[in-house]
């Protein structure tokens, strides 16, 4: 690998479903391939038997076959202290998506041939303070220098804008993907663009249809054969699986297959279930969820003071806008067909990519200026009166969502008691009146505050909202002018630089299952997958190719390893 005097920045989409990394050319964005020269990789990590690590679509594949052992959308838990147990090991959020980081950094260097040090990382628009501060994390212990944060709906705008650079116009990107909704109301003007508006649902997203379909199969297989298929994990993973597979096809097709062979149904017996769903039935049991994909798009349009006739493109990005009556959906509310300009599924990476790209003073972004909002409101705790009643935990915001970022506002407050020598502030991120029903992010604790009566020192607070969304806090003292930079206290699930430098360390002694033999490690968690789902003829020929694949790894014949490998995957191909 060769250096170079000036860091590679890259963009990285780290989504919930799949992660892509991409790369500012002089031609314009594009993704580049990971070990299986695919360009999604599966946000997913599995513990094999012997501890090594498995990241992407080996990983994804051990989803059924070793359920206790694989993490998938992680990405929902980001910034919480939850802890996942891989049954040897255990893991957080953050340092499960370090490893799919990690993962993109290694495959990202492999095509480039350059050492990969610094990203701009995508999140959805609504991540909170400690979710953002997460994902940061996660990159440092990747070994990432992460130089931005941005909003995953800014990415697909910015994707979006650069293509029309020097038209004007106003549009919504709407943005379903796997666990996550976001919407965006931007303006184009020569190199400009403007976010005018954002809002989303960080719990809607294409697994939601699954859950959905799968509650239909669920009750069919009951109603039917009095069987519970939601009575074992690893039998309920297979029917979410299968449900995935079916709503794609769903997309395409007005009827899909749902088959599942022996197929644990509780009590020790198990379940042959061949099904066909039609896509009316399907949209039946989706129907709620569609219902909840049209709240964002109403906040998003009255944050941007924009009414639906005045959007003049509609369009989609993340996987799930692929599905027809989400596609309907979106043509009745706004009364015109939405467009696909860009591959639904890079669109954000190849955003990021541009902001990485203007953040390293590229030339092939010397013309585009971008804005964004804060996506949404931080303020603190107030004592209100009404009626004559004290109500306290009453939030008052400092800045407002919607407020052009970066931005920074400035509060004043006054000590209660005589001779208060320290104020505490607790900050709140939310939209809700009553500050117990928002994200509590901290409190601040301000001191050395002279004596004096109650009433009389009065300190200001300023919100500084910066770039990255996250929050920076200043306060100063009127009477003696000293002012300080406050940190956030310690809040759940957010690493201190030491736990960093620790989990980094913990990262370099894991064993990584070798990028090099990931095609192989893939193929054959595929096909051990497969071979689960099916029986008779075709799944003794698997089955057997399963074994001479084995032998020929382990006599290690690279020749016979890629003949034998290719079909594998080819017979894997056919019969899934
Ligand atoms: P994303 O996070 O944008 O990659 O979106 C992934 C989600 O899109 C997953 O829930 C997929 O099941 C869903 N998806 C991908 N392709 C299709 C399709 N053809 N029809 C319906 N859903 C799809």
């Amino acid at each position: 690998m060769t250096s170079s005097a000036k860091p590679v920045l890259v963009g990285i989409d780290l989504g919930t479903t799949y992660s892509l990394v991409a790369l500012m050319r002089a031609d314009g964005p594009v993704v580049l391939p990971n070990a299986l020269s695919e360009v999604l990789t599966p946000s997913a990590v599995s513990v094999a038997d012997d501890g090594s690590i498995l990241v992407g679509a080996a990983a994804k594949a051990r989803a059924t076959t070793h359920p206790t052992r694989t993490a998938l959308a992680f990405k929902r838990d980001m910034g919480l202290d939850r802890v996942y147990d891989l049954g040897l090991r255990k893991f957080s959020p953050q340092e499960l998506s370090s490893f799919v980081l990690a993962a993109l950094k290694r495959d990202a260097e492999a095509a480039l041939g350059r050492a990969v040090t610094e990203a701009v990382i995508t999140v959805p628009a609504y991540f909170g303070d400690a979710q953002r501060q997460a994902t940061k994390d996660a990159g440092a212990i990747a070994g990432l220098k992460v130089e931005r944060i941005i909003n995953e709906p800014t990415a697909a705008a910015l994707a979006y804008g650069l293509q029309h650079r020097g038209r004007n116009l106003r549009a919504v990107v709407l943005d379903l993907g796997g666990g996550t909704f976001d919407v965006t109301v931007l303006r184009i003007e020569g190199g400009v663009i403007e976010i005018e508006g954002s809002a989303g649902d960080a719990r809607l997203g294409g697994e939601d249809f699954d859950d959905a379909l799968a509650g239909v199969i669920a009750s069919r297989v009951q109603a039917e054969r009095q069987a519970d298929v939601r009575s074992d994990p690893r039998a309920w993973a297979r029917v979410r699986e299968a449900c995935e597979r079916a709503k794609r096809r769903l997309s395409e097709a007005p009827e899909a297959p749902v088959v599942l062979l022996e197929l644990p149904v509780g009590r020790g017996r198990t379940n042959d279930v061949e099904l066909m769903v039609r896509r009316e039935e399907a949209e039946d049991a989706w129907a709620p969820v569609l219902d909840r994909v049209r709240q964002p798009i109403s906040r998003a349009l009255r944050d941007a003071n924009v009414r639906t006739e005045q959007i003049e493109e509609v369009l989609l990005v993340g996987g799930s806008t692929r599905m027809p009556c989400v596609v309907r959906l979106a043509s009745q509310i706004f009364g015109r067909l939405p467009s696909r300009q860009l591959p639904p599924d890079e669109a954000i990476a190849l955003g990021a990519a541009v902001q990485a790209a203007l953040k390293a003073d590229d030339a092939a972004v010397e013309d585009v200026v971008v804005t964004d909002v804060a996506p949404f409101t931080l303020g603190t705790s107030t004592l209100s009166v009404f009626a004559g009643h004290r109500i306290a935990g009453t939030f008052a915001p400092i800045i407002e969502r919607g407020t052009t970022i970066p931005c920074s506002r400035a509060e004043s407050f006054v000590t209660a008691g005589d001779d208060q020598e320290r104020i505490e502030i607790d900050v709140y991120q939310g939209e809700h009146a009553a500050c117990e029903k928002n994200t509590k992010l901290g409190s601040y604790l301000v001191e050395g505050i002279p004596k004096g009566p109650a009433r009389s020192q009065s300190i200001e607070v300023r919100f500084t909202y910066d770039l990255n969304g996250l929050l920076e806090v200043e306060t100063t003292v009127a009477a003696t002018g000293a002012k300080k930079a406050l940190l956030l206290e310690r809040t759940p699930g957010r690493l201190m630089p030491d736990e960093i430098a620790r989990a980094r360390e913990a990262m370099s002694r894991l064993k990584f299952h070798p990028r090099e033999a990931l095609p192989n490690a893939t193929a054959l968690e595929r096909a051990e997958a497969l071979y689960v789902d099916l029986r008779g003829s075709v799944r003794s020929e698997l089955g057997a190719l399963i074994a001479a694949f084995r032998a020929v790894l382990n006599a290690q014949d690279a020749a016979e390893v890629d003949a034998v490998r290719e079909r594998l995957v080819r017979f894997v191909q056919r019969a899934r």
